[in-house]
């Protein structure tokens, strides 16, 4: 059995994709990021609190920036955006997937088999 834990956050950033074309010029999302993952058991009361803090400092450092200035030489699509928070996660705790809404409808999802 695997006991998951989730948080979401919202934040706004610019970003441009030159590959897709409603994304080809410098623009701005408020995007919302929703992040599960695995807790150590189901009494694990240090894991949520440790993903809310951690989530709550990657978003902030984005939050009303662009993401190629923040992250350069990443990619920018909505992908690559959930890819770089969940890489930065991974660095404490054990990200089982990150999904990104760009608040026009628009959902990626990166997932990590890795435990
Ligand atoms: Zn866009």
């Amino acid at each position: 059995m695997n006991i998951l834990v989730g948080y979401e956050k919202v934040f706004s950033a610019s970003h441009e994709v030159p590959d897709e074309p409603r994304c080809s010029h410098p623009h701005g999302h408020t995007f919302r990021v929703c992040v599960e993952v695995f807790a150590k058991g189901p009494l694990d009361d240090a894991t949520p609190g440790l993903l809310r803090e951690s989530l709550s400092d990657v978003v902030r450092e984005m939050d009303g920036r662009s993401i190629g200035e923040m992250a350069p030489g990443a990619s920018q699509s909505l992908h690559g955006i959930a890819a770089y928070i969940g890489e930065r996660l991974k660095l404490l705790l054990k990200v089982k997937r990150v999904v990104i809404f760009d608040g026009t409808g628009h959902m990626a999802m990166v997932e990590w088999d890795d435990r």
